[in-house]
Order: C-alpha cells, then structure tokens, then sequence
C-alpha cells in the first residue's frame, strides 16, 4: 500500500472557508429568497485595470507571430518585469533590492509555503495568533510541528498573541525563535508596523540569527506617508529577512495569478556543518528545478502596473477599496461596535458584541442581516471573540450590508 504524508492527517478538519461555505449553503436553503452579501473572503471584485488587459492582449498577439513567440521563460521571471520591481517597489523607496533579487512567481500563498523548501527542519518557528491560515498549515504539512492541542495550536510553535490588549502588535518572543512570519499590512486584523516595530523585529532577527518572512501582499492599501511598505526600508533587514509580494490584491490579478518573493544576496543561513549558506543560491536552485516561471502573457500584464496609466489605475483600485473600509469602520462604530484595521488595510477587524463568540456572531449577521463575514477564532485561538469584514465588494454591497448591521 502507498504511503501519504501523515503530517497531512495533523491539520485540523473543518478549515474555515469551507465551514464558512457549509453554514451559507445550510442558510440558503432554508432561506432561499434572502439575498446574501459576502464580506468574508479575502478575494477582490473589482475589474482587472485597463493598462493591464491592453498589454496582455499584446503580447497574446506577439505569441502568435515567429518572431514574438515566447516559450519557456527564464524561471526567476523576465528582467523587464524584475527591473520595473525593483525600481519602482524598492529603489524609489530607498531600499537596495536589484532585480537579480527579485524572483517572479504565480503567487505568494505558494512562495510562503514553498520557502520551507530551503528551510532547515529544527527551526523554530514564530507566527501570530490570529495569523494567515498558511503559515501555520504549511508547517504542519512540512512536518515542522507537532500535532494540534484542543484549541488548535500545533505543538512546535510559538504562538505571539495579538489582540486589542497589544494594539496588534506581537511582543519579541521570550523564547529564541528561528523563523518568524509577520504580515503588514496584516491579514486578518488589518494592523499595520511603524518603522520602530519593524526595527525592533529586524533588530531581534539579527541578534538571533534568526529570519523574517514578510509577507508585503497589501503594502498598497497603507495611506499614512509614514509607514514602511517594505521590510527593507528598514536598517540590517537584508541580513535577515525575505519579503513576498503579490500583485493579487493591488492589481486585482487573484485570478491572474502574478506575485513576486525577495531573497537578498548574502543573506545567510547555516548548514548543518555550521558552514554559512546563501539563501539566494537555494531559492534560485529550488525555483530553477520545481518552477517554469510565469506565463509571458501575465507578467507583461503585471508589467504594466507599473505604466503612468497603470499606476494610476491601481490607486484608484486602492482608493475605491479603501473608501468601502472607511464606510465599514464609519458604520460599525455608529452601530456600537469596537473597530480595528481598515485604515491602512482592506480589512476591519471587529470585537464581537457582548455575549456572542466568533461562530455565535457570523450565525447571527447571517441569519439576521444575511451578511457573511469570516469569524476570527479560524485565524488562531487568540481570534476567538473577533471577526473580520472585507472591503473587497461593490459599493453598493458595502453600502447594503451596513444598512442592514445598522438596523439590527
Ligand atoms: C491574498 C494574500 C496573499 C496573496 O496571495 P497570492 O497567492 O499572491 O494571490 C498573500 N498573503 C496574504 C496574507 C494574503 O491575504
């Protein structure tokens, strides 16, 4: 008989987009005729820009005549796209990325899980609670942890609480850590890290030799000048850490699929030896053997984010999503309710009413308001109590959904 990967069998069932999807199926036909607003998955719904449509439409031309043909491309992504990133994402920011450190892919989900490819398997690993779900199931799968406990946490992991109490913002670990993801803006609670936080986490990398995995997939939604969008804004991040970024959510490109990870030249690790090892030379080589790259179709289109027209179609993308949290947080607030995220971030992050848990209150908005949103206890045991809406809809979703929140 074949044998499956047993960690596999570590992951807790019931994840929590498919209960969400059970629980509206289950509503709906019972209630066929109510009308259901999704504010729950983290999914966009606004049109892909024109700026991008116009180059892919292009460049599938070009792939129809012999001379713009392209087969397989480099597997670190085209140079054109990879110059127009760095230039545009990190040197006119101040950072020192080039684009030989810059490795297109079709999507940070899977570059944040697939960097555990290069990761030794003793590392110590910290994530947040709540935290974006793949994370921690990506190590469950790599078999980095133990099982899960009663409420869910993996043995193995540092769990950093983050909540109302610490303004969302983990404490350093007291225990040595290897390997710490942190995500800002951050998914689920919308929080942000001033330049300080991230000093004080690059700070604490360095002296731990430790590494910062930095998901960056929604620096575009941050509106205060002062915030950092990169790690690599920050003093000493090269020695220590690795970014991802994705054009999914500031593009609209979830079904385009086109994202981007940051690997640092001489940003070390250890071997087992104790001999250091360049982490850019084994990314390169996992990438090179497990990866084709791109379509040429979708990183001319990604490309083209950074055009004048592409740019300022992306701001209004930004700014359109933007305005629906600033209506979600106005709303929620005048309904009584305590609201976090949704400043710098599409997402608003609320404490649950009195009396209701994360569940307790998404069967409500459901059943009252027929509103879906995704209750915070599925990111963590620390989310128990909160529960997130998303700015991804129509104006006139958001606008409808509030109505009916307001009128409960
Ligand atoms: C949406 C999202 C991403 C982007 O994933 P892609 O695979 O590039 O679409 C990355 N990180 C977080 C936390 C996200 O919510």
């Amino acid at each position: 008989m074949v044998q499956v990967n047993g960690n596999y069998l570590k992951l807790k069932a019931g994840y929590l987009f498919p209960e969400i999807a059970r629980r509206v199926r289950a509503f709906s036909e019972a209630h066929p005729d109510a009308p259901i607003i999704r504010l729950g998955i983290g999914d966009v719904t606004e049109p892909l820009p024109e700026a991008c449509r116009s180059a892919m439409k292009a460049a599938i031309d070009e792939m129809g005549t012999p001379e713009g043909f392209h087969g397989y491309g480099p597997e670190q992504g085209y140079l054109w796209l990879r110059e127009a990133v760095a230039q545009h994402d990190f040197v006119g920011r101040g950072c020192q990325i080039s684009a030989e450190e810059i490795f297109i892919s079709d999507g940070s989900k899977c570059d944040s899980a697939n960097i555990l490819d290069i990761l030794g398997e003793g590392n110590r690993i910290a994530v947040t609670d709540p935290v974006y779900p793949v994370y921690v199931d990506s190590n469950v799968m790599a078999g980095r942890t133990g099982d899960a406990d009663q409420a869910g946490r993996y043995g193995g992991l540092t769990y950093l609480p983050i909540s109302a109490a610490n303004g969302f913002a983990a404490q350093l670990p007291s225990e040595p850590v290897d390997l710490i993801y942190l995500c800002f803006p951050n998914n689920p609670t919308g929080a942000v890290a001033t330049r300080a936080q991230l000093q004080a986490w690059v700070d604490y990398a360095r002296a731990h030799g430790a590494l910062i995995l930095f998901d960056a997939a929604y620096e575009a939604f941050i509106q205060d000048p002062s915030l950092p969008h990169s790690i690599y804004e920050i003093d000493g991040a090269r020695e220590c850490a690795i970014e991802f970024r994705s054009f999914s959510k500031n593009a609209g490109f979830t079904g385009t699929r086109c994202a981007l990870t940051v690997v640092p030249r001489g940003l070390m690790g250890t071997a087992a030896n104790g001999e250091p090892v360049e982490l850019w030379a084994l990314w390169n080589r996992r990438q090179c053997t497990k990866f084709n790259g791109v379509s040429y179709i979708v990183q001319r289109g990604a490309e083209a984010v950074y055009s004048a027209e592409g740019l300022a179609q992306v701001k209004a993308l930004v700014r359109f999503y933007m305005d629906n949290a600033a209506i979600i947080r106005r709303e929620l607030t005048a309904a009584g309710l305590a609201v976090y995220g949704g400043e710098q971030a599409p997402y608003v992050w609320l404490k649950t009413p009195e009396g209701l848990d994360s569940w307790g209150f998404f069967d409500h908005l459901l059943g009252q308001a027929h509103v879906v949103g995704t209750p915070g206890s599925g990111f963590g045991a620390a989310g128990e109590g909160y529960f997130r809406l998303s700015a991804f809809n129509s104006r006139a979703n958001v606008e409808e959904a509030m109505r009916r929140i307001r009128s409960l």
